[in-house]
């Protein structure tokens, strides 16, 4: 009797045996269709891995799956692929990983189709003569579907008022019908541009060139300075594979995908370009994804998770700000989408290409060491000129809500030119927190070892690591004075007194507490786009994916924050960013200019990343980085543990290490650091700690992670605390 060898998506890290479902047919048993299967006391939903001949589980033990869902399997071969190799390769168990490779629905044991929408229409006969005088809602309700001959959907009719629950009734007297609509499949298009591309620079056509004249499996860094068109060459690159009958597909950061991102590659494009965004329902997502596997989704834009989309006729993959943090999964199956799209484009024989103006140190190391091929574009594109930089030293300048005399003057002078200012602080809340002027004592987090943000509207007291809120204390805890003070500017302080200040133009708000309402940032960047003189103050949210033509003055007020990082990656980040915000400067025919208010000013990051660029800083960073055995020069895997008392999870930790002090076995040159607290010990009442594992050797961190994560798996203790492991990780909180 055959066995199905299932992975299911659980914390245990091995393959389950089940008994095929009754009256099944050993046809389907092929491998990657999906199970039903009991679990413990639930039903899942398992991944077919193989049908084996024997098993080690005792028959009394051995249960039946209850269900083959599926007659093929689901994602093809080359998905299966990318997904096992993933979850070996962060050491994430395998079930969960083939789960979250797919789409939600699919997850949880949906049929692998298209929605077949039902639409209603009113039958061929109906007459509206049969509904007596005192029916009103259901004449109305006929007449809508009568003015939709070609089916109305039930979410169609409540938003036209109508009561769906009135169907059921002119079903019965047979005034209406509902019918399955299939989404048109067979679009094809022998023009497949709505728009006359732009005529390249040369930079660019070189770029293009060298991406178009792949055959097979290539990796490519394109660094182009902000403004340099990287979106264009993406464009004809993309041109030149759907040409072919290919598709391609575009990773772009959470933030970064924006309605103008999107609308620039419709506005070229005469093929279905979709987008998985985070406001699609699963069904959507579903009929994205199958339209994407049958061929029919020609060009697809997603964030991290779009990853593991399957493409009928994989093209070309492109990571658009590749530098950026969010194409790491930070919790749970932690993988990086950006390292997994070239392994993907590996397995798939495509070209994989990462674009940024500030490409992360680790994408430079590779193509310094020319694993990936370099394209850079150095000129900004049409007539944009670069922006010019400014340090202002504030270390002697009295400082009103976050602004200086100097900085308020130049905002003003660019106002009264009539051009736009673009304010960067990356703090949302009114004040960092509270301080008592008499004894110093400040609002903490009591969940957290951080303070508590101060909130104007509504006014209160919040944690931005934990969440959690408290109203404004009246009084000081410790000493009872009513001195408590704000201390420190955010983004609504600094909104308050630029309205102040400028009265007669507009302050705009632009960070996390403004944007929440569905369709906020549109509108938000609708009034921008008019044009007029305004002020616009916010966070990071302001810094990617926007194109600003009307900011002539970019100003960063604490442009010193990550400097003295814990994270040693602290500097590169705080670096990406500065420059990121300073490529909103004078995108169009306006020259822009930078103002970075600093207390650093003669601090040697800085100086060179403002005088020579982001290259020189990166060579910089990277060789110091080499010389300190950091990544990328070394690999570097990370377990972190938490407890709800201090101390336990270190111990837990402790514990490992002592594993590998004592393995024989031990492969040669993996070092460990740790265990210590994590830089921020205690986050939402749980206590942290972690222990990083490093070797230049990737074979040999892998299998020592194996080993250990063996062990961790049968040793009882693991169960006291909340452990996870982290491959390549990007943070070191
Ligand atoms: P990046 O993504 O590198 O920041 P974009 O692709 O957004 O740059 O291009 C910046 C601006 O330059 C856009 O308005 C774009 O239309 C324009 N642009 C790009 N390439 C060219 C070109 N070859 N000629 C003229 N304008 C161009
Ligand atoms: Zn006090
Ligand atoms: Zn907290």
């Amino acid at each position: 009797m055959p066995y199905l060898r299932l992975a299911i998506p659980s914390p245990l890290r091995r393959l389950f045996d089940y008994l095929p479902p009754q009256a099944c047919d050993s046809a389907a048993l092929i491998p990657g269709v999906r199970v039903q299967v009991p679990f413990g006391r639930r039903e899942v939903t398992g991944v077919l891995i193989e049908v084996a001949e024997s098993t080690e589980v005792p028959p009394d033990k051995l249960k039946s799956a209850i269900a083959v869902l599926d007659t093929a399997p689901p994602m093809p071969g080359s998905i299966l692929k990318l997904a096992r190799w993933a979850g070996n390769y962060y050491q994430h168990p395998l079930g969960d990983a083939l789960s979250q490779a797919l789409p939600v629905l699919l997850r949880k044991g949906e049929p692998c189709e298209y929605a077949h929408q039902h639409l209603w229409r009113a039958t061929a006969d109906a007459d509206i003569a049969q509904l007596g005088k005192t029916a009103a809602r259901q004449r109305e309700l006929l007449l809508l579907l009568q003015e939709h001959p070609r089916g109305i959907s039930e979410d169609a009719i409540r938003a036209e008022g109508g009561q769906t629950s009135l169907l059921k009734k002119l079903t019965e007297k047979n005034l209406a019908e509902s019918f399955i609509h299939k989404p048109n499949t067979d679009h094809h298009s022998d023009q497949p541009l709505h728009e006359v591309p732009l005529t390249l620079n040369k930079e660019q056509q070189q770029a293009v060139s060298a991406i178009t004249a792949t055959k097979g499996f290539k990796p490519f860094l394109l660094q182009g300075v902000t403004g340099s068109g990287k979106t264009e060459v993406y464009l004809q690159a993309i041109e030149h594979f759907v040409r072919q009958g290919k598709q391609a597909l575009i990773l772009v950061p959470e933030i970064g995908l924006t309605p103008q991102t999107v609308a620039r590659f419709k506005a070229r494009f005469n093929l279905p370009v979709m987008v998985l965004h985070s406001n699609l329902t699963d069904r959507q997502r579903l009929d994205v994804w199958l339209q994407a596997r049958e061929g029919v989704a020609r060009i697809i834009i997603g964030t991290r998770s779009a990853i593991f989309t399957p493409l009928l006729n994989p093209g070309i993959i492109f990571i658009d700000e590749e530098h950026d943090t969010s194409f790491k999964q930070q919790d749970g199956f932690r993988y990086n989408a950006r390292d997994l799209a070239v392994m993907r484009g590996n397995f798939e024989q495509i070209p994989v290409v990462l674009g940024t103006a500030t490409p992360a140190i680790e994408s430079l190391y590779n193509a310094q060491q020319g694993r990936y091929q370099w394209l850079k574009l150095n000129q900004r594109a049409g007539n944009a000129l670069p922006p010019t930089f400014e340090l202002l030293d504030i270390r002697q300048l009295p400082l009103a809500d976050g602004l200086s005399t100097p900085l308020i003057q130049q905002i003003k002078s660019h106002l009264q030119q009539g051009t736009q200012v673009l304010i960067f602080l990356n703090r949302r809340g009114f004040a960092p927190t509270l301080m008592c002027h008499d004894c110093g004592w400040l609002a903490d987090c009591r969940r957290c070892d951080a303070h508590m943000t101060l909130h104007r509207k509504p006014y209160h007291l919040h944690c931005h690591h934990c969440d959690s809120q408290r109203p404004v204390p009246v009084i000081c805890d410790h000493c009872g004075s009513t001195e408590l003070k704000p201390v420190g500017a955010g983004t609504e302080r600094t909104e308050e007194a630029l309205q102040k200040l400028f009265p007669e133009f507009p302050v705009i708000r632009v960070d996390r507490d403004t944007t929440q309402r569905k369709n906020a940032m549109q509108h938000i960047m609708d009034r921008v786009h008019q044009g007029l003189p305004c002020i616009l103050i916010g966070t990071q949210m302001l810094a990617k994916g926007h194109h600003f033509p009307k900011v002539t003055l970019v100003a960063i007020l604490n442009a010193d924050s990550g400097l003295f990082s814990a994270d040693f990656r602290g500097m590169e980040r705080t670096a990406q960013l500065i420059l990121q915000v300073a490529g909103r400067a004078g995108r169009a025919d306006h020259p822009g200019k930078v103002v970075m208010q600093t207390h650093h000013a003669d601090h040697p990051t800085i100086t060179s990343l403002v005088s020579e660029g982001y290259q020189a800083f990166a060579e910089q960073e990277l060789s110091q980085r080499i010389s300190a055995q950091l990544p990328p020069s070394m690999h570097c895997a990370m377990f972190r543990a938490e407890a709800s008392h201090q101390g336990v999870a270190e111990r837990f930790l402790r514990k490992l290490r002592t594993l590998l002090e004592e393995d024989i076995l031990q492969p040669q040159g993996v070092q460990w650091i740790g265990p210590l607290p994590s830089p921020m010990e205690k986050r939402a009442g749980l206590f942290r700690a972690q222990l990083v594992l490093q070797s230049r050797d990737r074979k040999a961190l892998h299998q020592q992670l194996h080993s250990l994560i063996s062990a961790v798996e049968s040793d009882p203790d693991a169960r006291k605390v909340r452990w996870s492991v982290d491959v390549d990780p990007v943070d070191m909180f």
